[in-house]
């Protein structure tokens, strides 16, 4: 998939519009997610022009994978989610119904997040 550069993340990352930033490092950007479904709702978006996972995988320098997910943990921890616990996500495409083409992992906690699929 072509990346689009004018996605509301990409956007971000340039600083073009403003986010409720939590970290940040050589490799990600976490925020806080706009319509937060769960009390802690945080995304993590890498520095790069990459639309999916998939896309990701497949080009991404072996460094910058690594510090984003590096980073991902990272700030599950500085938000606190041990031990209680947390969930990520990353929705990938149509049928997951990802809204914004720049990949990001969703970290959600802060309650008990119930099943991990809606039926
Ligand atoms: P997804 O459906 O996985 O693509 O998730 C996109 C997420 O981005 C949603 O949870 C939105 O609430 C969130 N979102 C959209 N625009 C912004 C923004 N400007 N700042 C923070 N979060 C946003």
């Amino acid at each position: 998939m072509a990346y689009d550069p004018n996605n509301i993340f990409a956007k971000i990352l340039r600083g073009e519009i403003p986010c409720k930033k939590v970290y940040e490092d050589d490799f990600a950007l976490a925020l806080h997610d706009i319509q937060p479904r769960a009390p802690v709702h945080v995304l993590v978006i890498p520095k790069g022009p990459y639309g999916s996972l998939t896309d990701f995988a497949a080009a991404a320098p072996a460094e910058l994978v690594a510090g984003f997910f590096r980073a991902v943990g990272t700030v599950a921890g500085q938000l606190g989610l041990e031990p209680q616990g947390y969930r990520i996500l990353a929705n990938c495409g149509s049928d997951a119904g990802q809204e914004v083409p720049h990949l990001h992992v969703h970290i959600f906690g802060g309650r008990p997040l119930g099943p991990m699929l809606a039926r």
